[in-house]
């Protein structure tokens, strides 16, 4: 499989300025997918000029002719599912059966979500707030948006990016991840099939600290969304005030996944192993730390390593596969880094902790991994690890169960295990994050915000709660009387 990674820009396939280019590769088996670019800053300055170009006349093109064009990409990514999912799945070193049934169908939803929302962006009501003027409300597209996205589910984040962006009327260069650029790229291609105009979406491939800090800094870049990590996201919000940008930032996570003695043991377990388990491990949201009411504990970890022991990792394109790899190889040495420092700290690696065999050696895998005993202030319970990890630990009260839920710089997602209505009610209430599930972990809708509080940042992907990130509220104020002399004069100057 070889695959065409130059930008996109205005439209068109373009080779970049740069003369550098890299290997996009199958983590999980080493095949060079595609020979990619790496933008310089000259790129990016082509591809914000060409979606300045592009902004007045889609910025004034109906609500109905975006959501006409919007429903046409959803039927052109439709009509190549099977291409789109069989090249994240090389790609990043997903199953194919992850890529066929949720990050295709998700993206396709989303895309359909937003093709409706396009034609319902709301202002509050309008009305003579003083009595003599009539006050609405315009929501307004912002001009080109930076958008900067990471690797871990690259057809879906570009989706989350590009849709909400161009629905509301804005044009949009996306940088994705130089490890998995080839999806957004076909994304694109998409778009322009469906008639969605000439530099309303481009596409830069590179790095973060050339291609990445260019579009962040660039003056006519009027908006930061950025997905990724929590140290990048604090560099990008300090260079982003440089300009006065907005910024949204989407940025880590470490989910606790709270059972209270009163759960059903079995839902939990399968919860946890397959919220632990989504994508390898490597999504912000995945369940990362399993806090147990005492008398569930011990059942709860036995029950959680035999579940694991069932989980098959194999070759990507196989659909019996139930793990892929990880990115690459150098996170999952990070990864067993991570667990081998727990290890040498005390911590009991109760399944997994390592890296498979036989034909799988060639690949980024590592097995699904089962921690105990850990201290509460380690790294592996307070950092990402992003791989398919699991920490499990005991607590006494329902406050200790809270407050250790909390106890974290992290507020992505949470979820809390209960048959107990109260218990799940305070959990929802009292856990800080910006998603807590109630008796399940991970899924996801396009019609619901998704987005962190704390250290995982601020800002909506996905739902109408996005519309705020991307447009500009404006108020707009008519005088009806049409009289010389208003009455608010008078606190100014008396005159005749
Ligand atoms: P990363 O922060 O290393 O990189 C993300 C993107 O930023 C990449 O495109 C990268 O090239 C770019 N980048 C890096 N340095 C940059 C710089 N100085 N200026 C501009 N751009 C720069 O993250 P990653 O390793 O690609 O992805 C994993 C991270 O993403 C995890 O922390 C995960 O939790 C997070 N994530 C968060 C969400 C969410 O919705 N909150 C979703 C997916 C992933």
């Amino acid at each position: 499989m070889q695959i065409d990674a130059d930008h996109f820009i205005a439209g068109r396939r373009r080779p970049g300025t740069s003369g550098e280019r890299f290997a996009v590769t199958s983590p999980a088996t080493g095949e060079v997918l595609a020979s990619g670019v790496l933008a310089g800053p000259e790129d990016v300055d082509e591809a914000v000029a060409a979606a300045r170009e592009a902004f007045p006349a889609w910025s004034r093109a109906t609500p109905a002719e975006r959501s006409e064009a919007l429903s046409r990409w959803a039927d052109r990514v439709q009509a190549r599912d099977e291409e789109f999912a069989a090249v994240e799945s090389r790609m990043c070193g997903k199953p194919i059966r992850l890529t066929r049934g949720f990050d295709v169908p998700g993206t396709i939803d989303n895309i359909r979500f937003f093709a409706g929302a396009a034609r319902n962006l709301e202002g509050r009501a309008s009305a003579e707030y003083s009595g003599e003027h009539t006050s609405s409300v315009r929501r307004e597209p912002l001009g080109v948006v930076g958008s900067v996205a990471p690797w871990n589910y690259p057809l879906q984040m570009a989706a989350w990016k590009l849709l909400p962006a161009v629905a509301a009327g804005n044009t949009v260069v996306l940088k994705p991840s130089e490890l998995t650029p080839l999806t957004s790229l076909m994304f694109a291609e998409a778009a322009r099939e469906a008639g969605i105009p000439d530099g309303v979406i481009n596409v830069v491939t590179g790095t973060g600290p050339v291609a990445g800090q260019a579009l962040v800094g660039h003056p006519d870049v009027a908006m930061v969304s950025f997905t990724g990590s929590t140290a990048v996201g604090r560099q990008i919000a300090a260079q982003a005030a440089g300009t006065v940008k907005r910024v949204h930032l989407e940025l880590g996570g470490k989910a606790p996944f709270v059972v209270f003695d009163d759960a059903d043991l079995e839902a939990a377990a399968r919860g946890a192993v397959a919220g632990s388990l989504i994508n390898a491990g490597q999504d912000c949201t995945a369940a990362t730390r399993a806090y147990v009411q005492g008398p569930l504990y011990d059942r709860f970890v036995e029950r959680v390593a035999e579940l694991m022991d069932e989980v098959r990792l194999g070759p990507v394109d196989d659909p019996a596969t139930d793990m892929g790899s990880l990115i690459s190889s150098r996170q999952r040495d990070r990864v067993a880094g991570m667990v081998d420092a727990a290890r040498a700290a005390g911590a009991t690696v109760v399944r997994g902790g390592r890296a498979p065999g036989g034909g799988l050696a060639g690949g980024a895998y590592y097995e699904p991994t089962l921690v105990t005993g850990a201290a509460q202030d380690s790294a592996i319970v307070q950092q990402e690890v992003f791989g398919p990890v699991l920490v499990c630990l005991p607590f006494d009260s329902d406050d200790d169960g809270i407050r250790l839920a909390n106890d974290t710089p992290y507020g992505l997602a949470a979820s809390a295990w209960t048959t107990n209505v109260f218990r799940a009610g305070r959990a929802t209430r009292e856990i800080q994050a910006g998603c807590v599930w109630v008796n399940d972990h991970i899924p996801i809708v396009s019609e619901m915000p998704h987005g962190g509080f704390k250290a995982s940042g601020f800002g909506k992907d996905m739902s109408v709660y996005s519309f705020d990130e991307y447009t500009n509220v404006k108020h707009v104020m008519s005088e009806n009387t049409g009289a010389a002399r208003k009455s608010w004069h008078d606190i100014v100057f008396t005159g005749r």
